[in-house]
């Protein structure tokens, strides 16, 4: 790819620039280190920041999905027979590889998604780093010896799966790829990704990089498709060992089911709905530019976005205040810009579906404090086609405000006061969802008390938004079970087997106990 700098006077033309130097003959599945065209359905790519659209392909169908699942059997049985450490080698080079290739990387996500290139190039680099801590996993899975009555000598081995399909949303493509394959891959283990019909392009570059780096045939595939096509197929065939799947509730509880019905079992990240809680001993300007990032990066589309923001009484009209000055400012703009902070809505039908939360939180009684007219620079340019939203604070958004329960997945934040901290707790815990949270305090006992009684699978404390390869991440409640992070997920990515022998000729090696 020769494309190194941003962006040409279209959006849509630096997108299709952009793909077409990366992808000569198109987009299509990648099998066995090659980028295969598909013959099933034609999926259009549009350019967010424009709303024209810049390339199609044809995604593998289902017969193409079962040619790409043989490769990865056969992927699983050589990078099995590797040992940990000439694994955790290739997996040091893959890191190497991505990390020469952080701008390019960069420039193909911002230009094909929409999303900010300052928040693209720090994606890149994340993922280079995600190959880089598993790797040190690679040589260091080990099992137990396990003390037992008798004579016995008794000792685990960690198992891969065998094929990890990878199911993954467009908010952040090439972010969730390496999330979802460094792991698998360091287990042992061949990885297919199933990236969003409407972002494949990075997931693609990086499973090319990563063959070119050291990966043997079939070890990592991309199937660029539908849901119901080649994802459905993929996540309900026999040969699969295990899913893990990042997207929302509903979807999340379909591919679920139907890889239960093949036997087959499923790790499920899913959406949220997290609760920012604000007191008034916090040191607020601190807690205002905490609450901006938490909603409003990425464009709201993040599935920790602190979407919802509670204030304590006291300070809550001042806080709203602080708040909608900074969002005010935030700057909009194209994709590609290095200033833009906030980018477009990277997909039409959730465009639509951000609007018409707006308007439902707006009916349902929230005031709108900020985020309503697109600015000049929007709609008189090139980019005003785009799926733009301006950064949307409501206040006065009540428990029985669609909006308190509702993942909109954009730039849209519901305010309201509360009188106690076991209000705020009772608020903040009253979804279904367990993904984030975040409490902004200066009194370190309630900020330990607020972490421990919310139901989050993350929570800060004065802070939003970090994650880390490093540690666990993963939701409670209906945001999913499973952790995708940390050195527990390879748990997650290998079975157990216990293997038993007789240290002694007298001990029975047919002991009584059946089960
Ligand atoms: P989505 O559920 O619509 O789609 C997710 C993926 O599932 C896509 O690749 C889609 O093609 C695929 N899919 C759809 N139907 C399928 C089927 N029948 N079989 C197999 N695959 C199928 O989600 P989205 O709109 O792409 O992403 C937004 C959602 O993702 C939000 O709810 C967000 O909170 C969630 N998300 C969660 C995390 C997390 O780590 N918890 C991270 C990012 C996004």
């Amino acid at each position: 790819m020769t494309i190194t700098t941003a962006p040409t006077s279209s959006s849509t033309d630096t997108a299709r620039a952009v793909l077409d130097a990366a992808f000569p003959g198109g987009i299509g599945a990648f099998i066995d280190g090659k980028v295969v065209p598909g013959n099933g359905e034609t999926v259009t790519l549009t350019a967010a920041a424009t709303g024209a659209p810049f390339a199609t392909y044809s995604d593998p169908g289902a017969e193409g999905a079962g040619v790409i699942l043989e490769s990865s059997v056969r992927g699983a049985a050589a990078w099995g027979e590797l040992n940990g450490f000439e694994r955790a080698a290739i997996l040091r080079n893959v890191s190497r590889t991505l990390e020469a290739h952080t701008e390019e990387l960069a420039i193909l996500e911002s230009a094909t998604t929409g999303k900010p290139i300052r928040d693209a190039r720090v994606e890149a680099a994340k993922v280079a780093e995600m190959f880089g801590y598993y790797a040190g996993w690679a040589d260091k899975l080990t099992g137990q010896t396990i003390p037992v009555p008798g004579s016995w000598h008794t000792y685990t081995e960690r198992v891969p799966w065998g094929v990890i399909v990878a199911i993954t949303p467009w908010n952040a493509p090439m972010f969730t790829a390496g999330w979802n394959s460094a792991a698998p891959l360091a287990a042992g283990n061949s990885v297919i990704i199933k990236p969003s019909e409407f972002t494949p392009a990075s997931t693609i570059r990086v499973a090319q990089l990563a063959h070119e780096a050291g990966l043997p045939d079939g070890v990592f595939n991309v199937a660029p498709g539908l849901g119901q096509t080649v994802g459905a197929a993929l996540t309900s065939d026999r040969r699969v060992g295990k899913v893990s799947f990042i997207g929302s509730v509903p979807t999340g509880r379909r591919v679920a089911v139907a890889a239960a019905q093949a036997g087959i079992p499923a790790l499920l990240e899913l959406g949220g709905k997290s609760a920012n809680i604000v007191f008034a001993d916090a040191d607020l300007e601190r807690a205002a530019d905490g609450a901006i990032s938490a909603i409003f990066s990425g464009a709201g589309q993040s599935c920790v976005a602190g979407s919802r923001l509670l204030v304590e009484r006291s300070v809550h009209a001042q806080f709203v205040e602080l708040v909608a000055d900074r969002a005010g400012r935030l700057r909009v703009g194209d994709p590609l810009s290095a200033d833009t902070e906030v980018g477009p809505i990277i997909t039409a039908q959730q465009f639509a579906t951000v609007n018409s939360l707006i308007d439902a939180g707006v009916q349902d009684g929230g005031r709108r404090i900020t985020g309503s007219a697109l600015p000049p620079h929007l709609t008189g340019s090139a980019l005003a086609g785009g799926h733009w939203v301006m950064p949307t604070l409501l206040d006065g958004v009540t428990p029985q405000n669609r909006l308190e329960t509702t993942e909109v997945f954009g730039p849209v934040v519901g305010a309201d006061a509360f009188d106690t901290e076991a209000e705020a707790i009772a608020r903040a815990n009253s979804t279904s969802f367990g993904l984030a949270g975040a409490v902004w305090t200066s009194d370190v006992s309630r900020a330990h008390h607020v972490a421990r009684s919310v139901n989050a699978g993350t929570f800060w404390i004065n802070s939003y938004k970090t994650i880390h390869v490093a540690v666990p991440f993963g939701g409670f409640g209906d945001s999913g079970h499973g952790r995708s992070s940390g050195p527990g997920v390879l748990d997650e990515y290998t079975q157990t087997k216990a293997i038993w022998v007789p240290t002694r000729a007298a001990g029975s090696p047919f002991p009584s106990l059946s089960y």
